[in-house]
């Protein structure tokens, strides 16, 4: 058995970097707690739990004396505020990237020009974003919802940064339909695209494609099915333990990538298990 793995795979810039500023909060003692799961992985959310770092669903959770992990997704801006009345100190962990489409909504919804986010209305990121849009906001993740909706004459769009290249078009393309005076700007993280671009080569020429991440991670899903049209044994796992040993050949091409979310702690685990099933 051959295995590749993917030059992209893992933790994107600014997972990584969340992930950092939590074990930073441990190494110097100090009491913490995230907004919402860190990352979209049961294992690495567990394994902070057992550390200490515990998640939380709203600031009036937090306890005296510990300090709020905002993550790379963002927040909307009367979280700020509810920590700030609340007196709980926050690290802001929200990717640069984030909070640059943060300011860049906020610019321009307050000269009162609608905002259109693409992507998943209930993704935590979308949320956020929608937070920071004003109050004319649009949220589509399909053609079929643009079609269905009566829109401003003038507009700006953003999409979600792990939004899927081809979606993000074909919902601006219905867009550009009914927005005369539109400004686009296309926000899909470059850390996205090149995970995909890569998974899109490994999977087309891979034997058995397997895609590491957290079943409940939208990157992840988004990664598995790009590679499941090009290589029909494509799987998903979210430890070593799925690893579908009896549909693997020792003749196997197996190509290895990992949502933006994965640890690669667990990507380690993952290719040291499928180099033993052959040794
Ligand atoms: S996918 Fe891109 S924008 Fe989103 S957290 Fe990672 S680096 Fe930041």
């Amino acid at each position: 058995m051959k295995l590749v793995i993917g030059k992209h795979a893992g933790f994107c810039f600014g997972v990584k970097r969340a992930a950092e500023e939590a074990y930073k909060c441990l190494d110097a003692g100090i009491a913490c707690v995230t907004l919402g799961p860190l990352i979209h992985n049961p294992q690495e959310v567990e394994r902070l739990r057992q550390a200490g770092i515990a998640s939380v669903d709203s600031p009036a959770k937090v306890k005296p004396g510990e300090t709020l992990i905002l993550r790379s997704h963002g927040v909307a801006p009367e979280i700020y505020q509810e920590a700030r009345e609340r007196g709980i100190p926050v690290i802001d962990a929200t990717c640069p990237h984030v909070a640059a489409i943060h300011r860049l909504v906020r610019e321009y919804s307050e000269s009162r020009d609608a905002v259109i986010i693409v992507g998943e209305a209930d993704h935590p990121e979308v949320r956020a974003i929608a937070g920071w849009a004003g109050s004319t906001v649009y949220i589509f993740n399909e053609p079929e919802q643009v079609r269905r909706t009566a829109l401003p004459g003038r507009a700006l769009v953003v999409a979600q940064t792990t939004i899927k290249r081809e979606r993000f078009e074909s919902v601006l393309e219905e867009i550009r339909l009914k927005v005369p005076d539109l400004t686009v700007r296309n926000t899909i993280c470059a850390a996205t695209s090149q995970r995909q671009e890569e998974a899109e080569k490994l999977s087309a020429s891979a034997d058995v494609m397997i895609v590491v991440g957290g079943h409940n991670s939208s990157n992840t899903n988004k990664l598995y099915e790009t590679c499941r049209q090009r290589c029909r044994r494509s799987y998903l796992i979210e430890t070593a333990d799925e690893i579908p040993a009896e549909a693997i050949g020792e003749t196997d091409t197996v190509a290895l990538t990992a949502g933006a979310s994965t640890p690669q702690w667990l990507l380690n685990e993952v290719a040291e298990r499928l180099n033993s099933l052959f040794s």
